[in-house]
């Protein structure tokens, strides 16, 4: 398990005194490594029991030279990109300048988590400094002194709910390695580190017969190209590389599977097995149902399988071709699936025919939508406006008299989209004020479909 914290700040703040308090003498070695430079020093960081590989953007002047400048903000930002949680700091002595206003922004735009640091704080010299930092609207400063070794235990508190959910995450998706983290590509790697050019893997699943070779197959079309067993898929699960009108993608041919494990008269049993293991490897799920028996029991439990599991969802309606009453039955099928699956509301519903070839355009659009959506990371700073707006709208209730306070939130993780509120009494929200809080992060920042993770932390 491990994440990367990046240090960012304008100079002079004590960004690497900060590192070498985090990192010691574990220095990683980053030379050969494609993509890393060495303008970013990095190191494995150490607090506590928490591991993580920290990154330090420390060393960049500010010269009056114009493309040094724009060197150092194209750093930063790379840094902020590939740090799945900032350390963004500041000098408490000096108070907010300019030039913090200027990093604060470029971290309100791209960073995934923030977390506000005001160091030089020992004593009581950072007291209005630290003040000040509120105003930059990235949440509650933490009061740090590098050199000292103030305030540790406020960063290991910060750090530790997104590393829980980061590990949380992580189980789900792959298996657990050693905390050492090598710089080595392995599949935990890779999940940390996104990377452009990456086949979109897609599985499609759903009872026999529901038409999913004859899917796969004209997708694949004379492209045919069978990549064999992938590394870390069991060896009998069989994925195929395509180009899904001009999407590259990767197919776990869950029919493909089937149809070897018959020889082994396993049909049944082997069938829903591995409908669930290509829904682990999958980043989107095509549930296909044949239209003439659609959402049955199986169909349902494949698609609430999915969700669990924190995968998009897209159901496809196959054999669309058979159908006479097309309008009508499209209306039924969408009643059909706001009741029997709630929680996927708003995943795209496509009617395909694998037959005729028909439809496979909506389906490309709506794996693609699904697959963004999925994807879709929300801004820190309009998370905190929404947060107030929505806690005033409708305040959280006063169990005995005590208010839930909702302090401000985060988002921690994508794929598919998590957050993490920071409040006081947490235990008593009820269950209702998440659902608001759920509906309305769909609603607000259009996330129809994806499953969407609310953790609560609390403060006290
Ligand atoms: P960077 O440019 O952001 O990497 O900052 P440095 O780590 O090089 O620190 C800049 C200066 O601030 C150095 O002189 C440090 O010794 C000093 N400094 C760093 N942390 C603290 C701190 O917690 N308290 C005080 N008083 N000085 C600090
Ligand atoms: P699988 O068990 O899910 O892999 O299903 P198959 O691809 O083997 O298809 C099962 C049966 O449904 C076959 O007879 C297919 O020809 C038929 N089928 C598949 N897709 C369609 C379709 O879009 N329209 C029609 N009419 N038949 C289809």
């Amino acid at each position: 398990m491990s994440f990367t914290l990046a240090i960012v700040g304008r100079p002079n703040v004590g960004k690497s005194t900060l590192f070498n308090r985090l990192v010691g003498k574990r220095l990683a070695l980053v030379d050969d490594q494609p993509g890393v430079t060495r303008d970013l020093r990095e190191g494995q960081g150490r607090l506590g029991d928490l591991r993580f590989i920290v990154v330090d953007s420390a060393g960049l002047e500010i010269a009056e030279d114009d493309s040094l400048q724009g060197r150092m903000r194209r750093l930063t930002e790379r840094a902020v990109d590939e740090a799945d949680v900032c350390l963004f700091v500041i000098d408490a002595r000096v108070g907010v300048t300019a030039a913090d206003e200027y990093f604060a922004e470029i971290l309100r735009k791209r960073a995934k988590h923030v977390i506000l640091a005001a160091n030089k704080a020992e004593g009581r010299a950072g007291e209005s400094g630290a003040m000040e930092a509120y105003a930059l609207g990235l949440g509650e400063p933490l009061r740090l002194s590098a050199e000292h070794g103030e305030g540790m235990d406020d960063l290991y508190r910060a750090l530790l709910p997104l590393a829980e959910v980061f590990e949380a995450q992580n189980i789900q998706q792959a298996p657990e390695t050693d905390v050492d983290v090598s710089e080595d590509d392995d599949d935990e790697a890779e999940d940390w580190r996104p990377s452009a050019a990456k086949p979109l893997q897609v599985a499609v699943i759903g009872r026999p017969n529901a038409g999913k070779s004859t899917l796969i197959n004209k997708i694949l079309g004379e492209d045919r190209l069978l990549t064999g067993p992938e590394a870390g898929i069991t060896r009998d699960s069989i994925s195929v590389s395509t180009d899904f009108m001009g999407t590259p993608i990767r197919i776990f041919d869950t029919a493909g599977m089937r149809k070897k494990a018959r020889v082994t008269d396993k049909v049944e049993k082997l069938s829903v097995a591995d409908g669930l293991r290509a829904v682990r490897f999958a980043e989107v799920v095509v549930v296909l149902l044949d239209v003439g028996i659609p959402f049955e029991q199986q169909d349902l439990r494949i698609a609430d399988f999915a969700e669990t599991e924190g995968r998009a969802v897209v159901i496809a309606a196959n054999k669309w071709d058979l159908e006479e009453e097309k309008p009508q039955k499209l209306n039924e099928l969408r009643e059909a699936f706001e009741r029997l699956l709630p929680q996927l509301k708003g995943a795209p519903l496509v009617t395909v025919s694998a037959r005729t070839g028909k439809g496979l355009d909506r389906l490309h659009n709506a794996i693609l939508k699904a697959h963004e959506v999925w994807n879709r990371r929300v801004p820190t700073a309009r998370l905190n406006q929404w947060l107030s707006a929505m806690t005033e709208a409708h305040p959280p209730p006063a169990p005995g008299g005590r208010r839930i306070r909702l302090r401000y939130m985060t988002q921690i993780k994508t794929r598919p989209p998590a957050f993490v509120v920071m409040a006081t009494h947490t235990d008593k929200l009820p269950d209702s004020y998440q659902r608001y809080l759920v509906n309305g992060l769909r609603a607000d920042f259009d996330m129809p479909g994806t499953p969407i993770r609310l953790t609560f932390r609390d403060q006290g």
